[in-house]
């Protein structure tokens, strides 16, 4: 699939309007469509990585930041205390549906262990 043709590269460049929480330099945060929990929102890289398969070496800093996001809004979700869980589906095992690397931020409830 052509970079142009991405759903989350849309998103980033605002041609497909979202929910947007956060809009960095680099990453950007925007909630879930379809949330599994009260709070669910995805960080992406604004830069198209199809995978955290697909990440490279270089990518270390960019990973980091949607880390550190994570935990930042996970405090300003008001679930840093109750608790949350971070999530990086890959590839078709992995359960990726959409070939943009993201992070899934979840919580607001109690969250099953281990997932399906
Ligand atoms: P994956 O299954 O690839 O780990 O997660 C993809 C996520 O993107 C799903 O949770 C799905 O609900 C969400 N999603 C799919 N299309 C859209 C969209 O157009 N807008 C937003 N905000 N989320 C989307
Ligand atoms: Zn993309």
């Amino acid at each position: 699939m052509p970079r142009s043709e991405c759903l989350f590269c849309k998103i980033a460049a605002g041609q497909i309007p979202a929910d947007v929480v956060h809009d960095g330099e680099r990453v950007l945060a925007f909630r879930d469509i379809s949330p599994q929990a009260p709070v669910h929102v995805l960080v992406i890289p604004k830069e198209h990585i199809a995978s955290l398969a697909e990440a490279a070496d270089g990518h270390g800093e960019i990973l980091a930041e949607i880390l550190l996001l994570a935990r930042d809004l996970a405090l300003a979700e008001g679930i840093a205390e109750s608790g949350f869980r971070t999530v990086i589906n890959a590839g078709r095992d992995g359960g990726q549906s959409v070939d943009h690397l993201h992070l899934h931020l979840l919580g607001g409830r109690s969250l099953r262990w281990p997932p399906g």
